[in-house]
């Protein structure tokens, strides 16, 4: 099955089309295969380059680079998070160990637009842990506790305060943490993809099917032509299942979003002309919801078992009614019409939220399931991937592989039936909050 990428989505049509777009289209050979041009594949080919710069190394997607997850996030760089999709952390330690992780991947992105010069929308604006629902203050007063303890400098905010801050009366209460970045996802990646070393070649539109190892060699099979590689990098993210990758530590998820246009002034000024910011849902599936650089609302309200490869135009369409319906709840005096784009894309889990980071075989390296961590997270990861794969050692693998590891899932349709069931609960849990 092709993956396809629906093209309305309004961070991708931000950008310019890109002009010098390379396919396979004979047999290859190289020393390095990765596979996936997202935040992770591209983040593992810089890697690579400075580590092997004679070497041959080829990147491939099965779309345009950068326009899977990578291009079509909410744009969060986290230093901390409250839930990881509809897991929460309890345990003190384990959650030290993630916010270590998210702050190595805030360093690296910001190495990366600095010395690349990077224009992306770059916002230290921090965010705010949302709730319409008093019943929450619970949860926050908990991790307001546990972000004391870390040294995250924090403070929760009522109702009225938030109206100012953010222009809407929807939220009761929030955590706002100052620390974590507000940025166009679509122009980080974009900058990835055009700073490509010139010693990695990137072939696009080349969609792996199958991969086969026989001792030295690895092959690879496309359409119409393969790659024979020594070695292989798999960045596939939330289609790492469907290759047969750790199939059973992850499982895919669907996700979609809406944009508004750009609000006209009057309509900025009735909302009482709020700066940027950032809200993340109190209760796993409530909405992430972002006012941007330039006055446009976006929101992100589902997350569900869906087929990875392609949601259809009336599959989109009718979650762009219920985002619809979420924008309307928090800004009740804006124009009913005011989404620009819809889009989905897909994100990868593990059961217990850890990140797959692994040989899995001679010569063969994956990592991936960030969840909703993943612009920082995936970047690192796919620097330290390209470092492990090349027999090295770093503090950040250290780091990276003190974390437990992902826990065995069970195979379908038990998989399936358990994950639609808790996301209907939690749904129904947040229902407030969509
Ligand atoms: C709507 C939405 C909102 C999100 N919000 C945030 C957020 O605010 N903050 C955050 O940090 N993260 C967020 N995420 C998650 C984040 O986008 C991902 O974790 C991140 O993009 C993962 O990067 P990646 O490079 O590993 O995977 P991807 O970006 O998914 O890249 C994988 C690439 O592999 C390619 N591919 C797959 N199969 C094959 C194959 N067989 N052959 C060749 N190529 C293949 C795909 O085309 C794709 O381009 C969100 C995701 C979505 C969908």
């Amino acid at each position: 099955m092709n993956i396809v990428n629906d093209n309305t989505c309004s961070w991708l049509n931000d950008l310019n089309e890109r002009t010098s777009v390379k396919t396979l289209n004979k047999d290859k050979s190289c020393d390095w295969l990765i596979i996936g041009a997202g935040y992770t594949g591209l983040s593992a080919a810089r890697k690579l380059s400075e580590l092997h710069p004679n070497q041959k190394i080829i990147i491939v997607d099965a779309q345009l680079a950068g326009e899977g997850a990578s291009g079509r996030n909410s744009g969060y760089l986290v230093d901390t998070t409250l839930n990881d999709g509809f897991t929460s952390n309890k345990e003190l330690s384990n959650y030290k160990k993630k916010t270590n992780i998210y702050k190595l991947g805030i360093d690296v992105v910001k190495r990366f637009i600095k010395e690349q010069q990077v224009d992306c929308d770059w916002n230290e604006s921090g965010k705010y842990f949302a709730s319409s629902n008093e019943k929450d203050r619970k949860i926050l007063e908990n991790f307001s506790k546990t972000l004391l303890k870390l040294n995250f400098e924090h403070n929760i905010l009522d109702k009225d305060d938030l109206g100012k801050r953010l222009g809407t009366n929807f939220y009761n209460l929030a955590l706002y943490t100052k620390g974590g970045v507000l940025l166009h996802p679509g122009k980080l990646v974009r900058a990835m993809v055009d700073t490509l070393p010139d010693n990695v070649e990137l072939l696009e539109n080349t969609q792996l099917n199958e991969w086969s190892k026989n001792s030295d060699t690895i092959v690879c099979k496309f359409n119409n032509h393969k790659i024979i590689t020594k070695k292989v990098i798999f960045c596939t993210n939330g289609f790492l299942k469907s290759l047969g990758i750790k199939n059973n530590y992850n499982f895919p998820l669907t996700l979609t979003a809406s944009m508004t246009r750009t609000l006209t002034d009057t309509e900025f000024k009735s909302i009482g002309e709020p700066k940027e910011w950032g809200v993340l849902p109190v209760r796993p599936m409530g909405a992430t919801t972002r006012m941007t650089k330039d006055k446009r609302i976006l929101i992100r309200n589902t997350a569900e078992v869906h087929s990875p490869f392609k949601m259809s135009k009336s599959e989109l369409d009718k979650r762009s009614l219920n985002q619809k319906l979420g924008i309307k709840k928090r800004f009740p005096t804006l124009p009913n019409d005011i989404i620009e784009s819809s889009w989905s894309g897909i994100v990868s889990r593990t059961r217990n939220s850890s990140q797959i980071f692994e040989k899995i075989d001679d010569n063969v390296f994956v990592a991936g399931c960030y969840n909703g961590s993943g612009i920082g997270v995936g970047t690192l990861f796919g620097e330290q991937i390209a470092i492990k794969a090349s027999n090295e050692n770093s503090d950040e693998i250290n780091i990276i592989e003190s974390r437990s590891k992902p826990t065995w899932l069970p195979p379908q349709p038990f998989l399936n039936i358990g994950v639609i069931t808790r996301l209907m609960f939690e749904r129904f849990r947040s229902r407030s909050d969509v």
